[in-house]
């Protein structure tokens, strides 16, 4: 059902997170703009304006590594100035309440994290935008060694260990899925009691994917998005108002 207004949707959500146990919450871009963070799908989003460079471009190309790094640092400043939101702070407090046994995201922000919420149990299906890796070895990098060496050089800089390109430790267009937190955002989709979708239009598979596998697992299904969604249809509410209102008055939980 669709909620009246925002606060039948709140009173509704109330009284299904007073019934979960294990609730899981997936969370796309609209969690985060109230925090200034762009959403990049979005029409006039950064997507729209730069193309994106396809992971294959990345590793093949000195160019396409220095232009992907240039428009990192120019992201820098709305990265670092970012805090989290009333809807991240909300889901913080369920955690922090023992409700919350992993939550799934497809924000690479690290805003979750930022929130209170134990990185272990934030599992990131777009990675995080926040460190890089080198894409050989995986050793870790931190972003302002990186801007050290693009300073110094004019260039992207390689892994010291391998000499692979060192990238965002984001997933790319073209980058496979990370096997591990898939299985791992199934997991939590199937032994969640309660599947919060928040602020993504479940339009990207294979994230998409998993608010319908909560619900075919015995999950009641809530998404709160500001506009319709693809699965609509199969959620329990939907509550099509302002993330921050909706989640607010759950912060202090
Ligand atoms: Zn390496």
């Amino acid at each position: 059902m669709i909620a009246t207004d925002l606060q039948n949707g709140v009173e509704r959500l109330g009284e299904l997170i007073a019934q979960s146990s294990a609730i899981v919450p997936f969370t796309g871009a609209g969690i985060s703009t109230e925090s200034g963070i762009p959403d990049f799908r979005s029409p006039g989003g950064l997507w729209t304006r730069n193309r994106p460079i396809p992971f294959d471009e990345f590793v093949a190309d000195q160019d396409a590594r220095d232009e992907a790094w240039r428009r990192r640092f120019a992201m820098e400043e709305t990265f670092a100035a970012a805090k989290p939101t009333r809807g991240h702070r909300a889901l913080a407090a369920l955690y922090k309440a023992g409700k919350v046994p992993g939550l799934i995201t497809q924000n690479i922000d690290n805003l979750h994290q930022a929130s209170g919420i134990n990185p272990a149990d934030v599992v990131e299906l777009h990675g995080n935008t926040t460190y890089a890796r080198c894409i050989g070895c995986g050793t870790r990098y931190e972003l302002a060694w990186v801007k050290q060496r693009f300073d110094a050089s004019g260039q992207a800089p390689s892994c010291l260990r391998c000499e692979q390109p060192v990238k965002t430790a984001t997933i790319s267009f073209g980058q496979a899925m990370p096997e591990d937190e898939m299985q791992r955002a199934a997991e939590l989709s199937e032994r969640c009691d309660l599947f919060l979708a928040i602020g993504s239009s479940l339009v990207v598979w294979p994230a998409a994917g998993f608010p319908l596998l909560a619900k075919r697992s015995g999950a009641k299904l809530v998404i709160i998005n500001n506009e319709p969604t693809e699965q609509d249809e199969h959620a329990d509410l939907v509550i099509r108002h302002d993330i921050g209102e909706t989640l607010g008055p759950f912060v202090g939980n």
